[in-house]
């Protein structure tokens, strides 16, 4: 079996496969990888495969019974000399710490995955980054303010609650059974900014690549009802995701926005790998996003960091009126990416970008 160390280095991006899950952002992943010259390969879960094949967005697809089995085409993937691209739901599917044992080329540093799936070591970052998040309650009878209670086993924000007080708090959290843990955050009032970064160790340079926010059922249809109505019928807020909604910001806050980005990249690099120990050098690179609500005096309260691409550039497959103005060419950040593998392999740095 080949390792990833013993896969073939060469200049020449034609002797290189883009490989990535055919769901989350894969289609405009593969778009770009094809763009940029690259060979691509989608890993499909039976049944999900026709969508790839219709867009041509790949030149070879692999079937798989379910996205777990990844490990069984690994072996695969190396012969090709495929670098893997991960995504949402190669994180959700894998978690974080099967993504470690990882052997063909990987691009993006694994262990900062960690870091963004756990509530408590994400918050460490990005405190640390100097960012402003939502105040934690550490104990109900704390409740002052409105605050959101996230279980921690929520998909897509089922359950969710909010509460203004202690009482009421104990009243709704009699409904739920279950033996999840829950967080009791802050509950920000004004809208959701998600911000899409691209940071290249190749050109050590940061970009804000675009806007969106997301269109969550039944949270963005609430509004379409009176509040009589949903009181009678005993409706409850959930924010499964089904879409993302492009955004432009007021360009006045976009140097506030610039620097969120470098403090949460420059603070990464002192981040360590929780099973190893090792710290994490190379910090984050490549595509991110900050998830956060803005409020009216304008404060971005950030609840929560992607670190690798998001479903909310899917959008801007063409590109967006911010990679516009860097780029005389449509330029998605999937096709962002690429262009990253490609200069890293043409200038000999491609172990600058695998981790
Ligand atoms: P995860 O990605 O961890 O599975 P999720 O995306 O399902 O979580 P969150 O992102 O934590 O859930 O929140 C879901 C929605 O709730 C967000 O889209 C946002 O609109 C809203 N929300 C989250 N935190 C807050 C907050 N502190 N104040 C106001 N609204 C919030």
């Amino acid at each position: 079996m080949l390792k990833s160390f013993e896969a073939k280095i060469m200049g020449n991006i034609s002797e290189y496969a883009i490989a990535t899950l055919g769901s989350h952002t894969a289609l405009q992943i593969l778009r770009g990888a094809k763009d940029e010259g690259f060979k691509t390969i989608c890993i499909c879960q039976k049944g999900q495969d026709k969508l790839y094949e219709s867009y041509k967005v790949a030149d070879e697809i692999i079937l798989v019974d379910s996205f777990k089995d990844f490990f069984q085409v690994e072996d695969q993937l190396i012969q090709k000399n495929a670098i893997l691209i991960p995504h949402g739901s190669f994180v959700s599917y894998l978690g974080w710490e099967k993504i470690q044992d990882i052997k063909v080329m990987h691009y993006g540093t694994k262990g900062i995955l960690e870091w963004e799936s756990d509530r408590t070591k994400e918050r460490e970052w990005l405190t640390s980054a100097g960012l402003r998040l939502p105040k934690i309650f550490k104990t109900p009878g704390d409740i002052d303010r409105a605050v959101i209670i996230k279980f921690h086993g929520a998909k897509g924000g089922k359950g969710y609650f909010i509460a203004n007080s202690p009482e009421e708090f104990y009243e709704r959290i009699q409904e739920y059974s279950g033996d999840d843990g829950y967080v009791i955050q802050e509950y920000i009032v004004g809208v959701p900014v998600y911000t899409h970064y691209f940071y290249s160790p190749i050109t050590q340079e940061l970009e804000i690549m675009s806007f969106d926010k997301r269109y969550e059922s039944n949270a963005d249809s609430i509004g379409r009802i009176a509040a009589k109505d949903q009181i009678d019928v005993g409706i409850r807020t959930s924010y499964t995701i089904t879409g993302n909604i492009p955004l432009v910001l007021r360009e006045s806050m976009l140097p506030d926005v610039f620097e969120m980005g470098e403090n949460v990249v420059k603070e990464s690099r002192k981040l360590s790998n929780s099973l190893t120990g090792e710290k994490l050098t190379k910090g984050l690179y490549g595509p991110f996003c900050l998830e956060a609500i803005v409020d009216p005096d304008l404060r971005f309260y950030v609840f929560e960091i992607s670190a690798r691409i998001v479903a909310g550039t899917n959008p801007y497959i063409n590109g967006s009126p911010y990679t516009w103005l860097k780029y005389n060419e449509p330029m998605s950040t999937g096709r962002r990416l690429a262009r990253d593998l490609k200069e890293a392999i043409e200038s000999d740095r491609l172990q600058e970008v695998l981790g």
